[in-house]
């Protein structure tokens, strides 16, 4: 199907992207790699009719440290993130999580200022940002600062203004003990259960854990649960097979989709899948 008609346009500045929000209001919509945005206007679930694309705005591609923290522009792609030098020194994760995405035409084009944005419950970034405590800054008419927690707030909705740009995503250095493991739905590559674990070790003792799920629930969440029972503990095969098991107490709203699987059987991934992860990020 074709999309509905709609005007294009491409400013060539933030403030030029935002006064067009603030023109065209709830008719207006941001693209950046279409991922998500096109398919819906095809299915005509969605029908902007003005489509303000930001591929002129080149400040809002790339990664920089800055204050201690690294700082990745919104239209940074996933094949961008995966093969970044600096985050892969740095905060791995990213770069784990982003190499996850659906196939290489998705990866080439698909953001990850679109992913946290479209806030799909399966999708694989929210997870990594979850874990990452990222902060998210937004631009446009005026600009602030929010936790990636607090901006998605349900399944495919954020508290993004409509005359609001996300500009850059903010997260800190780690140490190399991080993993990104998900089991994919094999059709699209979403996340049937996606999980994103960073370590704080001191020799084999978990000082902290940081832990991100995705897939599971009608947005991503913190493992705060499991993070706790691996906190303080020596880490073995059965301390993490425990701490695991426990993170049935931290799903909340859980996706019932028996097409792809069922709320049972993702709780059951989610189990699997955090202890392997951990494992993977101890081995790291
Ligand atoms: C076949 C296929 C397989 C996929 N598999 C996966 C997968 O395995 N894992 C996964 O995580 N995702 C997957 N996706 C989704 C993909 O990750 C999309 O790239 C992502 O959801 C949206 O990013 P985008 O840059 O394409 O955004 P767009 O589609 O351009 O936009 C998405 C939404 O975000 C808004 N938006 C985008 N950028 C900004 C911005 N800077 N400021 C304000 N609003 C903005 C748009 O207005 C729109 O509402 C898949 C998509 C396809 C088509």
């Amino acid at each position: 199907m074709f999309a509905e008609k709609f005007e294009y346009h491409a400013p060539a500045s933030l403030q030029e992207a935002a006064s067009l929000l603030g023109q065209h209001g709830e008719d207006a919509k941001i693209v950046t790699g279409g991922m998500s945005l096109i398919p819906l206007m095809k299915l005509r679930l969605a029908a902007p009719s003005h489509l303000i694309d930001l591929r002129k705005l080149n400040d809002l591609k790339g990664v920089s440290e800055s204050g201690g923290k690294i700082v990745i522009g919104a239209r940074t792609t996933y094949s961008e993130l995966a093969g970044n030098a600096l985050l892969r020194s740095k905060c791995p994760l990213v770069c784990q999580a982003a190499a996850e995405v659906g196939d290489v035409q998705v990866r080439n084009r698909g953001t990850i200022g679109g992913s946290l944005v479209h806030a799909d419950p399966a999708a694989d970034l929210p997870a990594a940002a979850m874990a990452l405590d990222a902060e998210l800054s937004l631009g446009g008419r005026q600009s602030r600062t929010v936790k990636v927690a607090d901006f998605i707030v349900d399944a495919l909705s954020t508290s993004i203004a409509a005359d609001e740009i996300l500009v850059s995503v903010s997260v800190p250095a780690t140490g190399p003990k991080t993993c990104y493991l998900k089991m994919a739905q094999h059709a699209s590559g979403f996340a049937l259960v996606g999980v994103a674990v960073v370590l704080d070790m001191e020799g084999n003792t978990c000082r902290g854990a940081r832990i991100g799920v995705t897939g599971v629930s009608a947005k991503a969440f913190r493992a705060a649960t499991v993070e706790q029972a691996l906190a303080g503990k020596a880490l073995d095969a059965g301390t993490i097979k425990a701490a695991a098991e426990q993170i049935a107490a931290d799903i909340r709203d859980p996706l019932e989709d028996p097409l792809n699987g069922s709320a049972a059987y993702r709780a059951q991934l989610a189990k699997v899948y955090t202890a392997r992860a951990v494992q993977g990020a101890l081995a790291a």
